[in-house]
């Protein structure tokens, strides 16, 4: 199956990208997603976070407090590599579920960290990177979640840089404060055309 990974800083606009693909019927596969939803209520991680971190991080609708949880782990890596140590093998598995099902000629999937992952372990077939310039980012996060400069700024520093990215990408979708949604959803059709074929190229045979 021949598998595209989608990645870009916070709010370089994967989200945005991959629903233009999605539009196209791409499976999309989104490591964030499904974080999410094994730390909603009834989520399979909940359990096992309850009891390594304690019923004080679970919010009352049986979801993790992720304010009390995002407070902790900022501040204390032994505690951020715990729960790691329990969302990351659920993640993955999901994940591979979701890859193993997906139909269509590729599929995507979107991590925000695979460059500092290192792509090979991801297993994917080609890097799609969402490029824009830092202070757009920040703009957007701002907009978006209401954060503080400072505390997008620390995120953003926690991520790998610009360079990196763009070092490690096979295609490039550039999403500054100029590109309009017209031009991206103009970029992603060029793109998923490409996909189709690559992937097809990928499944024959070599005679
Ligand atoms: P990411 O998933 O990489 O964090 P998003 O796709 O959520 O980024 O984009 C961040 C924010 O910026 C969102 O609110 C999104 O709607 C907005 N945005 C992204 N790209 C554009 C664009 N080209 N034009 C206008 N708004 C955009």
């Amino acid at each position: 199956m021949f598998s595209i990974g989608l990645t870009g800083g916070i709010g370089s606009g994967k989200t945005t990208v991959a629903d233009m693909f999605a539009a196209h019927g791409v499976a999309i596969i989104d490591s964030d997603v499904i974080a999410h939803r094994i730390t909603a209520p009834g989520g399979v991680a909940m359990p096992l976070i309850e009891s390594a971190f304690g019923p004080e991080f679970v919010a009352a609708d049986g979801s993790m407090d992720r304010a009390k949880m995002r407070a902790r782990v900022f501040t204390d890596p032994a505690a951020k590599a715990q729960l790691e140590s329990i969302t990351h093998p659920l993640i993955r598995a999901e994940s591979e579920r979701q890859r193993s099902e997906a139909p269509g000629a590729y599929h995507i999937v979107v991590v925000p960290l695979l460059i500092e992952a290192g792509a090979r372990a991801r297993h994917v077939d080609r890097i799609l990177v969402v490029d824009c310039p830092v202070e757009t980012q920040i703009e957007r996060v701002i907009q978006r979640n209401g954060f503080e400069r400072e505390q997008v700024e620390a995120i953003i520093a926690r991520q790998a840089t610009r360079e990196a990215r763009l070092a490690a990408a096979d295609d490039v979708v550039v999403n500054d404060c100029a590109a309009t949604l017209e031009k991206l959803q103009r970029e992603v059709d060029v793109l998923h055309g490409r996909y189709i074929e690559m992937a097809a190229r990928a499944s024959k045979p070599r005679s």
